[in-house]
């Protein structure tokens, strides 16, 4: 590990550029990019690209067709044969539509910026954004390539990208995540549990409730029953959540229903757990003779264990200690596409983008005496590995 001295060397030189932090975030910001709206998230992608244009680093566009372009920073390390490379990670799609900013406008008050995207997660690339800088100031020799993706459909479940950052996460020793810390105090994510929707159908057999009740297979009934099991697979202290959050099913009264159905939301913190509710979903058999169940769907992002990201946290934590910042941890009870690059073996690291509150609500913001530190904690963790 280079000298001790680096995260405090990092802080003081990104402390006074705090006024262009909120300039270059107000850019951001302002420049709205919905993951549903390839147009507007374009123009997005170009302000973010203009950027980071000026730091000399090699910028790409990587065209998609139906969300917006990827962003994908190189800056070549020092050594003329790289030993590695590092990647950071994160999106700069927003779950707002356009138009939003009109009644949540990019805003500085009390110590806070806020505005739609701002804490999920804007403001992270700006933080990783002046922490390049002060690795080009600082001077520092880099052994290892620095690469900074930029995806746009992460709010929607990254199908598009996935395939762009799941290669970059291969060729890297780890990988930084810029998502949204936790809570006022900015805990990093070391966990998050593994997210999946499945949906089970009963198909039972129609027949009049009064005159023929004998002839029909009420497929209610058999949801019913099937879901008084599943709600036993709940398993809180080992993080197993399987929540029943659409029901549907029925006609008429005096109808036996023929077909029933529930959307399950699954979550699980070990791969084993997602695997055994996996297995568990497939093994279900109807208790109605005749009745017939169809099941799809599953996990969509695997966990990441904390196992993935024990040592980089240490690492952090240790480079934070230098500037007097005690670091925290936590599991996040939602997945990023962290879950995928620490599923592929790649030590990550998750929540080390901006400290704030208010995620996909009106009340999203960002505290903004943290900007500095937690650039600065960035910087000194892509110079120490
Ligand atoms: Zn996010």
């Amino acid at each position: 590990m280079p000298d001790s001295h680096l995260p405090r060397k990092f802080l003081q030189l990104l402390k006074p550029r705090l006024p262009q932090m909120l300039a270059t975030l107000c850019r951001f910001v302002t420049a709205e990019s919905p993951s549903l709206e390839k147009a507007a998230a374009d123009r997005c992608c170009g302000v973010i690209a203009e950027e980071w244009n000026k730091c000399g680093a090699r910028v790409e566009r990587i065209t998609q067709k139906h969300c917006g372009d990827l962003l994908r920073i190189t800056r070549a390390p020092d050594k003329t044969r790289p030993a590695g490379q590092l990647l950071v990670l994160g999106h700069y799609d927003t779950v707002y539509s356009t138009g939003t900013l009109a009644r949540m406008p990019f805003r500085i008050a009390g110590g806070k910026v806020y505005g739609p995207g701002t804490f999920d997660m804007k403001a992270g690339i700006v933080q990783a954004f002046f922490a390049l800088q002060a690795l080009q100031q600082s001077k520092i020799s880099l052994s290892k390539r620095l690469v900074f993706l930029w995806t746009s459909d992460e709010e929607i479940g990254s199908e598009a990208s996935r395939k762009t950052f799941e290669a970059e996460a291969r060729r890297s020793d780890a990988v930084f995540v810029l998502e949204p810390s936790f809570g006022p105090r900015g805990l990093l994510k070391t966990a998050r549990k593994g997210v999946g929707a499945a949906e089970l159908i009963v198909h039972g057999r129609a027949s009049h409730a009064g005159l023929a009740p004998e002839e029909g297979i009420n497929a209610i009934h058999e949801l019913a029953r099937q879901l008084a099991g599943i709600e036993k697979w709940n398993d809180l202290r080992h993080g197993v959540t399987v929540n029943a959050g659409v029901i549907e099913g029925g006609t008429r009264t005096n109808v036996i229903p023929e077909r029933a159905r529930v959307v399950l939301d699954l979550r699980a913190l070990r791969v084993s757990d997602m695997r055994s509710l996996e297995r568990r979903l497939q093994a279900l058999r109807p208790f109605h003779r005749g009745a017939r169940l169809e099941i799809t769907g599953g996990f969509d992002r695997p966990p990441l264990e904390r196992k993935m990201s024990a040592a980089l946290f240490a690492r952090a934590k240790s480079l934070a200690n230098q500037m007097n910042l005690a670091l925290g941890e936590c599991t996040a009870g939602g997945g990023s596409d962290g879950n995928f690059t620490a599923a592929l073996g790649i030590p990550t690291l998750d929540g080390l983008g901006a400290v704030g509150d208010g995620a996909h609500s009106r009340r999203e913001h960002i505290l903004i005496n943290t900007m500095a530190q937690r650039a600065a904690l960035l910087a000194a963790l892509l110079a120490s590995l």
